[in-house]
């Protein structure tokens, strides 16, 4: 397993927390002469033409017609209160955009931050609520989920393995390049997220927050200014489609996502120094759905094994029946797939009838 970086997720329940104490830890700022100004904004309506995004036969409105909207109602915004800040649209149709052109628009045009919208999607239809991204390494099964579903969108482009140098949005190693990558902007992204996910927690619609996290998203590598990717919210939630299929819920949307960007020019126009207290940079909340747990594991304590097979499952196969994060122990030649870390055996058990409705044949074992 990777490493997890310190700074990674604001926990949902404390996102408030986090942002009403912004003020405990300076950040240096960019520095350049004559003072900053946030004078120009890239808004990136994520997928579009023949690349749909998200899904469902449930709802009006692909992801990539909510992005649009959002994105023109954000930009309309931005332009009435600040007739001197230059919005440039990675699109304004529906159209198809690679990845590494959304950031190559912004640097060319010398922006001073990013948002890429987008709507979130998950096998689990109790998946619900807002999420922004930074870009960073953390790899959390939930963060990947959201990266390979993201990410894989340069497979639909001609010519992606040339483009992106063998990337290969499915395969955990590639993400090894991101490593490498230089984020000067990190703490004014994280800045940014914070500020998008207090006015959504605040104002909603989508009240639900599951936080700033960070992950290795595509459209945030190279771009050379702050920059964020937002999940509005589930396209596969009944609650959240309903929101964002309705016109008025969209421009709150959009009016909470301008509000941040008010408040984050207003900071960066004075003296550029944002504050974060990292200490409250957690980690994620996980899926309140039962079969998704923590995957950290230490000392004696009770776990329920869903499975048992004589070979090794790959992640996303369909005996894992949508699970995304479990743990594979190889025990008298057989891999065993356990969920959960229970302190006590009552505990486990009372999380046993809730796993038993996916799989039959669950039960509580002891690890020692
Ligand atoms: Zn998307």
């Amino acid at each position: 397993m990777p490493t997890r970086s310190n700074i990674a997720i604001l926990r949902p329940g404390f996102c408030l927390l986090a942002i009403f104490a912004f003020l405990l830890l300076p950040i240096p700022s960019r520095s350049q002469e004559g003072g900053l100004r946030l004078k120009t904004v890239v808004i990136d309506a994520g997928h579009g033409g023949h690349d749909p995004g998200a899904v469902s036969k449930l709802s009006k409105m692909s992801e990539k017609e909510i992005n649009l909207d959002l994105a023109l109602l954000l930009g309309a915004r931005i332009q009435k209160e600040y007739p001197d800040v230059k919005v440039i649209y990675t699109r304004k149709t529906d159209k198809f955009v690679e990845l590494a052109e959304r950031g190559n628009i912004a640097n060319r045009n010398h922006a001073d931050l990013f948002i890429s919208i987008h709507v979130n999607s998950a096998k689990s239809t109790a998946a619900s609520g807002t999420e922004t991204f930074v870009m960073g390494t953390d790899k959390s099964e939930s963060n990947m989920a959201v990266c390979k579903r993201e990410n894989s969108v340069i497979l639909l482009e001609e010519d992606y393995s040339t483009t992106y140098e063998g990337f290969e949005p499915d395969n955990p190693e590639s993400y090894i390049i991101f490593n490498l990558m230089q984020n000067a902007h990190f703490e004014q992204s994280i800045a940014f997220a914070s500020l998008v996910q207090q006015q959504f927690i605040s104002q909603g619609p989508i009240k639900k927050s599951r936080g700033v996290r960070q992950a290795p998203l595509m459209v945030l590598w190279r771009t050379t200014m702050p920059s964020v990717l937002v999940e509005v919210g589930f396209l596969s939630n009944s609650s959240d489609r309903t929101i964002l299929n309705q016109k008025e819920s969209r421009q709150k949307i959009a009016d909470d996502l301008f509000n941040a960007f008010a408040a984050f020019k207003t900071t960066y126009d004075s003296d550029g120094t944002f504050s974060f207290d990292p200490a409250l940079l957690e980690s994620p909340e996980e899926e309140s759905n039962a079969t998704v747990l923590p995957a950290a594991v230490s000392g004696p304590h009770y776990e329920i094994q869903i499975l048992a097979s004589s070979k090794k499952l790959k992640n996303g196969s369909p005996e894992l029946k949508g699970v995304q994060e479990y743990r594979v122990r190889f025990i008298n030649g057989l891999y065993k797939y356990s969920v959960g870390n229970f302190s006590t055996k009552e505990e486990a058990a009372s999380r046993l009838p809730a796993i038993k409705k996916k799989f039959p044949g669950a039960f509580v074992v002891q690890i020692d």
